[in-house]
């Protein structure tokens, strides 16, 4: 067969720009297909052109010197000497319709008695509610954690699994512990793209995969591509419904992974129309959406931005933005810019190991590699870390 390209990926999240640095560092040119007209997936600094060079993060917003991979990329990049360090602004809670501290829900004699047992507990196998209950109360899992996991994750986290969320990883020293970039986290897609030996595609929905020799046919809305190497690095469902014919026990294994989808609502006000101090966001108690999260951390002197991340399906497009203002002391009038965007993120449940073992069994010795944020975790660094070692067994070589 002839091949159009040695390396493939599809999706141009962080996960597939980063599995397209990893073939790079292992000599392979690769073509990365993006179905949107924008790079970076979940990694989105949201640019309002008519309030100059204003941004707010409408997904990820944070990285930290614990993340090795991402930041081997960024030396090789030239960009660890750019981070920025993130302002310490706090966040408060959202409850019944006022703001509070996060202390005010903290039972602080059950989580002194209940802390000690975080040394024996195990997170393997355990819910995120079994297991933060065991080790800072039940009170202190029902009044705080659960929301501030779910704020996080955006979407219910009880049943999500313990050990795919924070994963203690070693620091590195050199650099500031938690930072962003002047222009946003987006300068992360932007800056893996550019290199020559990655070609970006956008407004590229990949439909259909074939096996075809020792390598894949992509199917496209208006032509046929083919490669030796396929990285698939899409959301679960995608994953599962563009796995090719041959994979069949890949497929099953991930059949029942779910996804869930946020809407995030980005509101733009002028400073000082906020009766607000800075903040890093909001944590809501059982409101409409999950959690709020600002610009504040690099502030702006002009504005301040917020995104707000909603339940599906909760409120109409006004009532969310009488929330939000609510929520930040303000009325909608003083909205200078808005956006939506819809995000979405992977539904881990328990057991999530065993599918992922299935998979890898599946995989093995074949050219189809499949990547994401949902193997080890939802953060960038889980992402990359997936990215990296699918590279590893097909490319070995990674300097
Ligand atoms: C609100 C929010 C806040 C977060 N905050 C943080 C944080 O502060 N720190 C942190 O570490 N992590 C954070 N995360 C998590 C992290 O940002 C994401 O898990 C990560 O960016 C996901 O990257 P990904 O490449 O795996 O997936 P995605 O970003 O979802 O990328 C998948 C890409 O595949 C494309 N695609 C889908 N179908 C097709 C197809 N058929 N053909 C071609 N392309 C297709 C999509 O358009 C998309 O661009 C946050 C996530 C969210 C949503």
């Amino acid at each position: 067969m002839s091949t159009d390209f040695d390396h493939i990926v599809i999706g141009a999240g962080i996960s597939g720009l980063g599995a397209a640095h990893f073939a790079r560092r292992a000599g392979h040119r690769t073509l990365v297909l993006e179905a949107s007209d924008r790079i970076g997936g979940c990694l989105n600094s949201y640019h309002f052109p008519e309030l100059g060079s204003f941004w707010t993060e409408a997904g990820g917003h944070t990285c930290f010197n614990s993340y090795g991979n991402l930041l081997s990329i960024l030396d090789d990049l030239g960009l660890t000497s750019r981070v920025q360090a993130k302002q310490k602004v706090g966040y408060l809670l959202w409850r019944q319709g006022q703001r509070e501290s996060i202390r005010s829900a903290l039972h602080l004699w059950e989580a002194a008695r209940s802390i000690p047992r975080i040394f024996r507990a195990r997170k393997d196998g355990r819910s995120v509610a079994d297991y933060y209950s065991e080790v800072l109360g039940q009170r202190n899992y029902q009044d705080l954690l659960r929301h501030a996991f779910q704020a996080v994750i955006c979407q219910p986290a009880d049943d999500y699994p313990a050990e795919a969320l924070f994963r203690r990883k070693p620091r590195r020293k050199d650099v500031i512990k938690a930072f962003t970039f002047a222009e946003g986290l987006s300068a992360i897609p932007q800056a893996i793209a550019a290199q020559p030996e990655i070609e970006v595609r956008t407004g590229q929905r990949v439909s259909e995969i074939r096996r075809a020799d020792q390598g894949f046919q992509l199917q496209l809305a208006e032509q046929t591509l083919a490669c030796n190497h396929l990285t698939l690095a899409v959301p679960p469902d995608v994953a599962h419904a563009l796995i090719p014919e041959g994979f069949e026990e890949a497929r099953a294994a991930i059949a029942d992974i779910g996804v869930a989808p946020i809407e995030t609502l980005v509101l733009v006000f002028r400073n000082g129309e906020i009766g607000v101090k800075p903040i890093a966001g909001l944590i809501a108690v059982e409101d409409a959406f999950y959690s709020a999260v600002s610009r504040d951390f690099l502030p702006d002197p002009r504005y301040r931005g917020f995104a707000f991340h909603f339940r599906p399906g909760a409120l109409n497009e006004e009532a969310r933005i009488e929330r939000a203002c609510l929520a930040l002391g303000t009325t909608p009038r003083h909205i200078v810019a808005q956006a939506r965007v819809t995000n979405r993120l992977p539904a881990l449940k328990r057991g999530h190991g065993t599918r992922i073992a299935q998979l890898d069994a599946a995989l093995a010795g074949t050219p189809l590699g499949i990547t994401g944020n949902w193997f080890l975790g939802v953060s960038i660094e889980d992402a990359l870390t997936r990215s990296r070692s699918e590279c590893e067994r097909r490319f070995r070589h990674i300097m």
